[in-house]
């Protein structure tokens, strides 16, 4: 059995280089590795040039023993990367018949007349373990050289391709080279800042040696990686498990809002364990804290809708916001904020009203109130909380954490 000691990520394309595709393809497969316990320390892009990926196959397979390339499996006379492989592995190309067949039914299935040129893509590397794509035409591969210790797998491109054929494929495929996997669970935090979340785990975080517990922040939440490294899943759900409820136990396990999960998420799910209906009233964020809400499937359980109020007038008129609040305080202020969440509150019958209204930039702003001042109010029975944000970034970036940050403040208010 070959013995995986290093890995490294090829991806050939000219369009990775010039920078024209974002090379989401070595982050999944890098991600993967991890999972599966499998060091990398090195990653490569190289163009559709064949002799300069002749040097780099060459180069890093003198560093590293498993070898994933992806990209340049296609039809055409610039899809290299088998035939440049084959050659670095002394191996020739023979029709895979298999592979053959599967693609000529693929292309009947749609009703496409097969190129001649696609049979170039059922031509496998002499002795490779062949992969199947069920969702384009060229199958990937691996090519194991027992005596050197080495092996090159080969992906197709584009990630619909790519994503399915590593779960289904390459990942039971690598499992029996490695010894270990890593496990992890994210442990969602909302309204506890991250030097306090350390600040109460620091003993444990310094003595857990498996499962680790890092801290991260991540725009209006903080993150707990627990990570335990094991032979099998289910021990890692284990280990996970103990550290998990060992955290929950600690001044922390009050600000966890839930386990793998994301704020609209956890809104809607602890909405729907109270009975409680939430709505939005948003002027800076212009609907996209509702949007967050409503990406979520089964929200009308929880959300009967919200109001863009992007006019003062319309602030006046739908959310009964006080003129007097508007010109003493501006739209851009708490009392603002305050009373577009009680007024959507009342408008929409809700039990919680979340409300926004900032400055997004990139124009608008003055040195009062410059650019990324925002106000998020929460509306309920029991009154009104404001907070003020100072945020940064362009007008996107801005609205994005916004919203994390009024999602969040709709969580904490309800667990309270
Ligand atoms: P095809 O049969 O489509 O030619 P291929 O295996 O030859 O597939 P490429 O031609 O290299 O793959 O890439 C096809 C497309 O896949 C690219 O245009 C790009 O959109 C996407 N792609 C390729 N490599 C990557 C990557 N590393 N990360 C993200 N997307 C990628």
């Amino acid at each position: 059995m070959i013995k995986i000691n290093s890995a490294e990520i090829l991806c050939v394309g000219t369009e990775i280089l010039i920078g024209d595709i974002i090379n989401t393809n070595a982050a999944y497969i890098s991600k993967k590795f991890a999972e599966l316990g499998i060091n990398q320390y090195y990653q490569g892009v190289v163009g559709d040039n064949p002799a300069r990926l002749e040097r780099k196959i060459n180069e890093a397979l003198e560093r590293c023993d498993l070898l994933v390339m992806t990209g340049g499996l296609g039809p055409t006379y610039d899809d290299l990367t088998k035939e440049v492989a084959a050659k670095c592995m002394n191996r020739g190309l023979t029709l895979h018949e298999p592979s053959l067949a599967k693609m000529k039914s693929f292309f009947a299935g749609r009703n496409i007349k097969m190129s001649e040129n696609n049979v170039k893509q059922a031509y496998m590397p002499d002795g490779a373990i062949v992969f199947e794509n069920n969702h384009g035409t060229a199958p990937g591969c691996a090519i194991e050289d027992s005596e050197h210790g080495k092996i090159i797998i080969m992906l197709p491109g584009p990630p619909n391709e790519l994503v399915p054929m590593v779960d289904n494929s390459v990942v039971p495929y690598l499992t029996q080279f490695s010894e270990c996997i890593f496990y992890s669970k994210n442990i969602n935090i909302v309204g506890m800042g991250e030097s306090t979340v350390e600040s109460y785990l620091s003993d444990m975080m310094r003595n857990a040696e498996n499962p680790t517990i890092a801290p991260y922040c991540k725009e209006g939440e903080v993150r707990l990686r627990v990570t335990a490294k094991v032979k099998t899943r289910e021990e890692g759900e284990i280990l996970c498990n103990a550290t998990i409820e060992k955290i929950r136990a600690t001044e922390v396990g009050a600000y966890i809002y839930g386990i793998d999960t994301d704020l609209e998420t956890a809104l809607i799910n602890i909405l729907r364990m109270y009975d409680k209906k939430i709505a939005a009233a948003e002027s800076c964020t212009g609907g996209l804290i509702s949007k967050r809400i409503t990406d979520v499937s089964g929200a009308s359980d929880v959300f009967d809708g919200s109001v863009v109020s992007y006019a003062n007038d319309v602030k006046n008129k739908l959310l009964n916001v006080k003129p007097e609040t508007l010109a003493q305080f501006g739209a851009v202020s708490e009392q603002t904020a305050a009373e577009m969440a009680e007024g959507v509150r009342k408008l929409m019958n809700a039990d919680y009203g979340v409300s926004a209204t900032g400055i997004a930039g990139p124009g608008g702003g003055t040195p009062e109130k410059p650019v990324g001042l925002v106000y998020i109010a929460c509306a309920s029975e029991n009154g009104t909380v404001m907070r003020k944000l100072n945020l940064r970034g362009s007008r996107e970036h801005i609205r994005h954490l916004t919203a994390n940050y009024a999602l969040s403040l709709a969580i904490e208010r309800i667990r309270k």
